[in-house]
């Protein structure tokens, strides 16, 4: 198992969801379109308040987890067994709807977050988008 830290990375990330910061929420930026050369380029942060509530992360089963289980490299092989591994951890974690919540919104691309994988997450995402522009 490695020491937990308290950044986050890519795969072979040294902390859990549970255990790391806020990611990016690169879904919740609107970018305008580009300025001319020169000019100020003006950047919208559409991010919900929300998600700046991180106590979910306190009750996290996988806080003291090993981060491999979570961010696996590679979908197959030994891959499918962390996966299917962090998933039984999220199954019992009383933070998974506020963890996959959190995921979608701020479009965490890669690991487990809220018992979804990373292939799992992109087909909520399509779907929720979708819904979005039909409502
Ligand atoms: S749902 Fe899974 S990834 Fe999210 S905090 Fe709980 S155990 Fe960690």
């Amino acid at each position: 198992m490695r020491p937990h830290g308290g950044h986050l990375g890519g795969p072979g990330r040294s902390t859990t969801p549970g255990q790391a910061g806020f990611g990016a929420a690169s879904s919740n930026v609107k970018f305008d379109p580009p300025p001319p050369l020169g000019a100020h380029m003006a950047l919208t942060w559409l991010r919900p308040e929300s998600l700046d509530d991180d106590s979910w992360r306190r009750s996290a089963a996988c806080r003291t987890s090993d981060p491999d289980l979570f961010f696996p490299v590679g979908t197959t092989g030994l891959a499918v067994d962390h996966i299917r591994a962090a998933k039984a951890v999220c199954e019992a974690c009383p933070a998974q709807a506020a963890c996959l919540e959190f995921a979608l919104e701020t479009n965490q691309d890669s690991g487990v977050w809220g018992g979804a994988s990373e292939e799992e997450r992109r087909v909520m995402r399509r779907q929720r988008r979708r819904a979005r522009r039909t409502a």
